[in-house]
């Protein structure tokens, strides 16, 4: 935790659930990111926190913007970001949010699909588009799964239609999984999109961008490699496969860039054992899987916990969230303890709770607020 998120969490003991997250922090990511990869354009992934003091902070400093939707996209838009600066990088777009997009001056659109690039033709005629490949997304913590992207014959077809539908054939794009914890899948990928751009520059198409996505891990329960390390991968994988004829470069971070910014502070509602013989204690937050913890799915993101009564002796847990829904549970079976001093009211706070949660807490289900926020 950051010591300006500490000082407003002491001053101000702010009413529980909520994010509480330092800008500054975000702007040493974006500081730390952009010079990792000097030759890479930030786009950053506007979905992991959308929030109007992480963009106002984003556009000050330059950052370009990875939209998913119309929404995002206005977002970026009314915090002054130049709408060439935006990607409308979702491959799912309705028809409308495209017009829209376009309207605003949008010109950079992703796809995947022939349906897709035919709306892309029609509705934003002329635009920059790029072409999203399947690539593995072994070693993600929260792997995006074979929803998005196209195999490379298909995206080979796709590119030179691109081209006859008016479309500008700008590059191609992957992402290998979120939370992605090894650098050789970024090096996979690279190999794979790298053999598809020289193959249609051959074929006379004007493509010029490598679009590698976000995935940049974060330190949760467990240490990851640093981004230097990622950095280092992709730059060799890059001179490996294009020699001194890079394309563009384009990253699409988005934990990466608030994740370890912001800390979640919670109450503990009840502490209890299924029978008193039971090494197991339940902690139940007033926080759970509706209230913005959804990565936790599947136990799939592992927060780190920090309370008052740390450094004291722990004992195993199970943790849950304070719904009436069986799966509001966060942790079963990922071996969490937490201190025997542990009790009800008091205060437990979630590391590197930034990314991926305020936008993922549910509309009043049980009558729980939407998670506060608070950014310093
Ligand atoms: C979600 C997403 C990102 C951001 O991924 P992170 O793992 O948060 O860095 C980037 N690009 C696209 C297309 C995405 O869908």
């Amino acid at each position: 935790m950051t010591s300006k998120v500490a000082r407003f969490l002491a001053d101000h003991q702010p009413a529980t659930p909520c994010l509480v997250l330092d800008v500054d922090r975000v702007e040493a990511n974006f500081r730390r990111i952009s010079a990792g990869l000097p030759l890479a354009r930030v786009y950053y992934a506007v979905k992991a926190n959308p929030a109007r003091p992480i963009l106002d902070r984003l556009v000050a400093l330059g950052s370009s913007f990875d939209a998913a939707g119309i929404e995002e996209i206005e977002m970026c838009l009314a915090a002054g970001a130049a709408p060439e600066r935006i990607s409308f990088g979702n491959t799912i777009k309705k028809s409308s949010a495209i017009a829209r997009a376009f309207a605003a001056g949008v010109d950079m659109f992703a796809f995947d699909s022939a349906e897709e690039l035919d709306k892309l033709a029609q509705l934003a005629p002329g635009s920059r588009v790029y072409c999203r490949i399947l690539v593995e997304n072994e070693g993600a913590d929260w792997p995006l799964s074979r929803k998005f992207g196209t195999t490379v014959a298909n995206a080979r077809t796709l590119m030179l239609r691109a081209a006859e539908l008016g479309l500008d054939p700008y590059g191609l794009s992957f992402h290998v999984g979120s939370q992605q914890t090894t650098t050789g899948s970024y090096e996979a990928a690279i190999g794979k999109v790298a053999m598809l751009f020289t193959d249609l520059r051959d074929a006379g198409v004007n493509i010029r961008m490598v679009n590698l996505g976000g995935g940049f891990p974060v330190r949760y329960r467990e240490e990851v490699p640093e981004f230097g390390q990622f950095a280092d991968a992709i730059m060799g994988a890059m001179t490996e496969h294009f020699g001194n004829a890079l394309p563009e470069m384009l990253i699409e971070p988005g934990r990466s860039v608030v994740g370890d910014a912001g800390v979640i502070a919670a109450e503990v509602v009840l502490v209890s054992r299924k029978d008193p013989t039971d090494p197991v204690r339940w902690v139940y937050l007033d926080i759970g899987r509706f209230g913005g913890l959804a990565e936790t799915e599947g136990e799939a993101i592992k927060y780190r916990f920090t309370t008052a009564h740390d450094g004291g002796e722990t004992g195993p847990v199970a943790i849950a969230g304070p719904t009436c829904d069986g799966a509001d549970i966060l942790y079963e079976r990922s071996n969490y303890r937490l201190p025997l001093a542990l009790t009800a009211g008091d205060r437990i706070e979630i590391l590197a709770a930034g990314a991926y949660t305020t936008t993922y807490a549910s509309q009043r289900f049980n009558g729980f607020s939407p998670l506060a926020e608070h950014y310093v």
